[in-house]
């Protein structure tokens, strides 16, 4: 009772009177024309319906940094229904919490209505819609600005960016922060990470991403609680996994991630490859390309990246099956299934990728055939180009002989007559014969050459 008078005095006064910081240009020196079009559209639509509208999170973190933000969201005090009237080419998604698309020619704006965190109306730590372990079971609260800027994760992650005034609104410190490089939790620590265990793995992701320094006391719960993670719907754990290693900075991340005891959480494999040299250079190389391709805005696959992160248990158990007398190819495929099938207890990599990470697995033993007419065939192969570069990691890792990868590199490029000076002694298994169609009444037994 008498703590629910306290909080009823004091917690909405000491929440009221939480007022942002209203940055100028010359404190922040975010430009409007640094906005994208279709952002700065919808902020000016809806002020001049009578709106707020703010550009947030990470586009003004970006822009403060001087990198170019991925994507750009607007937060406002128009309901979802409010915007969506407002924009001709727009929808409303989400059930439990609508947000809005707003599409102008290929981009799409993603327009937040503010919300409280929950706790809004509770005024009581037991009356907030938590599960046992502390995790927040509900956010659908529209709220006022204030509010908006308390429910987000970091300083640095709520920050809004005013274009008709050129301001940035900043409640928590969010662009000192920025300048220090320090990835700080708004509120308690401790109750935000239980409130959303996920919000470790963002911790992890930014400050490998910005290279940021976790602060000391946003770091201190993590090693306790990184096991909350295991109540987490596999799904989400899989997008942010995603997230973090198309970051651009995987490696690093995965490093991060490590560091932080959450591996267990996010990539239970990594444990395991990291203890083994020819593991742990497999996926530095692995991470590293993905890297330089992301820095180069070329396209980089998912199913690639963990094709590879699997491939030290594929191998392993592919040896493993053969020690035990199974031929090289079935007992491939057979390591294959298995690893797919116990990662989906573990990661739950979506089934879509399971085609592509195959056929590049499955082609890893006909790069060493090389002979008659053999190599010709795998450069047609549609997925040659992705199989060889997963083969140079091998090479790399040390796998397999760097001698085998630069041959590749080599007869890709090569002209006829020194391809054909190229070729090896035909080695592998024979092709297999078509089988024949017997007719009823003769007995099987297909006699497979040795
Ligand atoms: P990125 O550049 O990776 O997109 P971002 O900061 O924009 O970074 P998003 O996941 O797009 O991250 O989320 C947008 C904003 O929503 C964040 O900046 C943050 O303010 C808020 N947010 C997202 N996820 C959470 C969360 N789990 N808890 C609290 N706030 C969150
Ligand atoms: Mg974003």
């Amino acid at each position: 009772m008498i703590r629910r008078i306290i909080s009823k005095v004091f917690g909405r006064k000491s929440r009221a009177a939480h007022g942002a910081q209203i940055l100028p240009l010359a404190a922040h020196g975010i430009r409007r024309d640094q906005l994208d079009d279709c952002a700065l559209k919808v902020c000016e639509t809806l002020a001049a319906s009578g709106f707020r509208g703010y550009v947030v999170g990470g586009a003004v973190r970006d822009l403060l940094l001087g990198k170019p933000p991925k994507d750009f969201d607007v937060a406002t005090d128009a309901t979802p229904e409010e915007v969506r009237k407002l924009f001709r080419r727009s929808r409303i998604i989400g059930r439990r919490f609508q947000i809005v698309h707003v599409m102008c020619g290929r981009e799409t704006i993603e327009v937040t209505t503010f919300r409280a965190n929950g706790q809004k109306e509770a005024e009581e730590e037991d009356e907030r819609p938590t599960d046992e372990h502390g995790r927040l079971l509900s956010d659908n609260v529209f709220g006022n600005m204030a509010d908006d800027a308390a429910r987000r994760d970091f300083t640095i992650n709520a920050l809004y960016y005013d274009p008709a005034r050129e301001e940035v609104h900043d409640y928590f410190g969010g662009v000192a922060d920025c300048k220090k490089r320090v990835l700080r939790m708004i509120g308690d620590p401790e109750t935000r990470f239980r409130e959303d265990p996920v919000r470790m793995l963002r911790a992890a992701r930014f400050a490998a991403k910005l290279d940021f320094h976790i602060d000391p006391d946003t770091r201190r719960p993590v090693a306790t609680l990184a096991p909350l993670l295991s109540n987490i719907p596999r799904a989400r754990i899989f997008d942010e996994a995603l997230k973090l290693l198309m970051s651009g900075h995987a490696l690093r991340g995965v490093h991060q991630l490590r560091a932080e005891g959450l591996h267990h959480g996010m990539l239970p494999l990594l444990d395991t490859i990291l203890d083994d040299p020819t593991g742990e250079r497999f996926i530095t190389a692995a991470l590293k390309t993905t890297d330089a391709r992301i820095a180069q805005d070329k396209p980089a696959s998912p199913a690639f990246l963990f094709g590879t992160l699997l491939w030290p248990q594929v191998l392993q158990r592919w040896r493993a099956l053969q020690a035990a007398g199974e031929k090289p190819q079935p007992a491939l495929f057979l390591a294959m299934d298995e690893v797919l099938d116990a990662q989906r207890n573990q990661l739950a990599i979506p089934r879509r990728y399971d085609g592509m990470m195959k056929e590049i697995w499955a082609l890893q033993p006909r790069f060493e055939q090389r002979g008659g007419q053999r190599p010709y065939r795998l450069l047609e192969h549609p997925r040659f180009r992705a199989a060889y570069d997963f083969l140079l990691l091998r090479a790399e890792s040390g796998e397999v002989e760097a001698e085998l990868g630069d041959w590749w590199t080599r007869f890709q490029d090569a002209g006829d007559d020194e391809r054909a000076a190229m070729l090896r002694p035909d080695t592998g298994p024979k092709p297999r014969r078509k089988r024949k169609r017997r007719k009823p009444g003769e007995s099987g037994g297909e006699a497979q050459p040795a």
